[in-house]
């Protein structure tokens, strides 16, 4: 099985910035938010079951998932989270198989926001790389990009790993502060070290 390391960080830390960095040094980057989206479009493998569980209600008249009513239903109420997540999380995990079983290269990265949250996605990977920052960082960055109130990206924030689990977590960590620590260098640094590693682990495989 290819390499695999787990990208992760808190709301607006800067994953897909860095995701974007790992592609263009030619590496297939798995995106579970993307994959989350695309079951929910007009037509996706997750409609079926979530216009059975949930009602009509719940679905756009294009046929994709009505967002806006999911989150709200799903924001304060655990039980309706755990029945769209027993939906669609095993719905994610195929397509991510199949798309990693179709990947290129040395090694491949797995974007999953709630890594460190989730439990089963740990053992999956051979290393947890978390993009990290300050949370004044993040909120800033959140409030600019989708004008959300401070209080709006606390209350998702609060519903997130802290950043002292995520980091307790870490095989690998990027400062995303960008002030202080531009990230071609910190990424170009992973990428050779990942390399090493992926090619270490072919020839045990092998031996
Ligand atoms: P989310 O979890 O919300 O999807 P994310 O972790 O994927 O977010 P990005 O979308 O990469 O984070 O970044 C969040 C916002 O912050 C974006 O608007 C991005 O352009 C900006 N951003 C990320 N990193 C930097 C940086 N080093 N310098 C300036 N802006 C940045």
């Amino acid at each position: 099985m290819t390499y695999a390391i787990g990208l992760t960080g808190g709301i607006g830390s800067g994953k897909t910035t860095v995701a974007n960095l790992f592609a263009t040094h030619g590496i297939a980057i798995i995106d579970t938010d993307a994959i989350a989206h695309s079951i929910t479009a007009p037509g996706g493998a997750a409609m079926p079951a979530i216009r059975r569980e949930f009602g009509d209600a719940f679905v756009a008249p294009d046929g994709s998932l009505d967002r806006a009513r999911m989150r709200e239903a799903v924001f304060t109420d655990d039980a309706a989270k755990a029945r769209l997540e027993a939906i669609t999380h095993p719905l994610i995990r195929t397509e991510c198989e199949r798309a990693a079983a179709e990947a290129d290269g040395p090694y491949l990265i797995f974007v999953v926001p709630l890594l460190v949250e989730s439990g089963t996605w740990r053992a999956r990977v051979q290393r947890v790389l978390v993009v990290d920052c300050t949370e004044e960082t993040q909120i800033a960055r959140v409030m600019s990009r989708n004008r959300f109130s401070r209080e709006q990206v606390q209350a998702i924030m609060a519903r997130q790993a802290t950043r002292a689990q995520r980091l307790a977590e870490a095989d690998d960590v990027i400062d995303n502060d960008a002030q202080h620590a531009p990230l071609e260098p910190q990424v170009d640094r992973l990428h050779a070290a990942y390399l090493r590693l992926a090619t270490q682990e072919k020839g045990g495989e092998s031996a």
